[in-house]
C-alpha cells in the first residue's frame, strides 16, 4: 500500500481566470490586466513558503506563450528565482485553443525556448484549460518533455473526453491519448475530479469532501501493488478575489487539507520524481472504481449530480459540436 502526493500549481497571468485577456483583441484590456496581477506576485511567494512549511514537494507550470506580453519570465522573472530559491520544480504552462499540429508545435516551442535559453530545461508539462490531444504529445516529444499532466479525468474540453482515461500514469497511444499506447511520454492525470480533492469555492462542505476523497484513495491503494496517488492541483490566482483582496476561505482550506494529509502516510513527490519513479520501477497503469463523491453532493435536479448522464450522454453532445464544427 503506497500513497503519493503530486502538488502543483498552475503559475499564470491572472486574467487567465476569466479564460480571457490572453484571447481578447482588445488591447487596453490587456494592458490593465496585465498590470494587475496578485496572483503572479503575491500568490507565488506564499504558495512557496506553504509548502516549505509542509514540507511539500511542489511543481510550478509557469506560463509562457509566443506572445511576450503572456511571458511570466518576460514580464515577471523573479517568479523563476523565486521558485529556484525554495527548490522546488520548474515545470512549462501553454495556453491554447487551437488543436492542430503546426499551431501548439509553435506556441510550445516558443514557451519551451525561453525557458532554456535562461537555463531552465523543463521535463514536464500542463496544457491550459487542460487541453491536451494528440499532437501535444508529438510536441512534447520532439522537445525531450518526458511528462504530461495535463488530462483531468471525468472531464472534457473542445473535442476531447476524458472519462475512460486509467487512474494511474500511462503512456499514451499515438492517435488517441486516452488510451493507453507506446508513447515516450509519460502522462499523469489529475484523477481526483469526481472525488472532490480541490478548492472550488467558500463552502465548509468542501474539507470534508476532500478527506472523504483522500480516504477512498486510501482504500483502493490497499488492494493494489502501484502507489495510488492523491492529486492536489492549484492556481496562482485562486488566493486572491478577482478585485484583488486575499481570499481567506481559500487558504483556510488548504492549511486544513495539508494537515489532514500529515497525519497520513504519503511520499510528497514533484511531477518529475514522481513520473521517474513510476517508470524506474516499471509500474503497470491500472484503473479504479472509485465513488462519485462530488456528484453525491449536488441536488437531484442538477444533471451534474447524475454520473452516468454526464459521462454517456452530456460529454457526448458537448465534444460533438467541436468534433462537427472544429475547435473554437
Ligand atoms: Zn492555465
Amino acid at each position: 500500500m503506497t500513497l503519493w502526493l503530486i502538488t502543483d500549481v498552475d503559475v499564470e497571468f491572472d486574467s487567465l481566470r476569466f479564460d480571457q485577456g490572453f484571447f481578447s483583441k482588445n488591447k487596453s484590456l490587456n494592458k490593465a490586466i496585465r498590470r494587475h496581477n496578485p496572483g503572479l506576485i503575491e500568490g507565488v511567494p506564499k504558495l512557496l513558503e506553504f509548502f516549505n512549511k509542509y514540507d511539500i514537494n511542489a511543481t510550478f507550470h509557469i506560463q509562457e506563450q509566443e506572445d511576450p506580453a503572456f511571458s511570466v519570465l518576460f514580464n515577471h522573472p523573479k517568479v523563476y528565482d523565486l521558485v529556484e530559491d525554495y527548490n522546488q520544480e520548474i515545470s512549462l504552462h501553454v495556453h491554447m485553443k487551437e488543436a492542430d499540429y503546426c499551431s501548439r508545435k509553435k506556441e510550445i516551442s516558443a514557451g519551451f525556448d525561453r525557458q532554456k535559453k535562461q537555463g531552465y530545461k523543463v521535463s514536464s508539462f500542463r496544457a491550459g484549460s487542460y487541453f491536451i490531444n494528440e499532437n501535444t504529445v508529438k510536441v512534447l516529444e520532439e522537445l525531450g518533455v518526458d511528462y504530461d499532466c495535463s488530462p483531468i479525468k471525468n472531464f472534457v474540453v473542445g473535442s476531447m473526453r476524458f472519462y475512460d482515461i486509467p487512474d494511474s500514469p500511462y503512456h499514451p497511444n499515438y492517435a488517441d491519448v486516452t488510451r493507453i499506447g507506446n508513447a515516450e511520454v509519460l502522462i499523469i492525470p489529475v484523477t481526483n475530479s469526481r472525488l472532490g480533492i480541490a478548492i472550488h469555492e467558500d463552502n465548509d462542505f468542501e474539507l470534508e469532501l476532500m478527506k472523504k476523497g483522500v480516504q477512498a484513495l486510501y482504500s483502493a491503494s490497499e488492494k493494489i501493488e502501484q502507489p495510488v496517488i492523491i492529486y492536489f492541483t492549484t492556481h496562482s490566482w485562486k488566493l486572491f478575489n478577482p478585485n484583488g483582496s486575499e481570499r481567506e476561505w481559500e487558504a483556510r482550506r488548504r492549511r486544513g487539507f495539508f494537515r489532514f494529509l500529515k497525519d497520513h502516510d504519503v511520499t510528497s513527490l514533484s511531477v518529475c520524481e514522481a513520473g521517474s519513479l513510476w517508470k524506474e520501477k516499471g509500474y503497470e497503469s491500472y484503473f479504479l472504481d472509485l465513488p462519485d463523491l462530488v456528484g453525491s453532493y449536488r441536488s437531484i435536479y442538477n444533471p451534474l449530480r447524475h454520473f452516468r448522464l454526464v459521462k454517456h450522454v452530456l460529454s457526448r453532445i458537448y465534444t460533438l459540436k467541436y468534433r462537427l464544427l472544429g475547435e473554437p
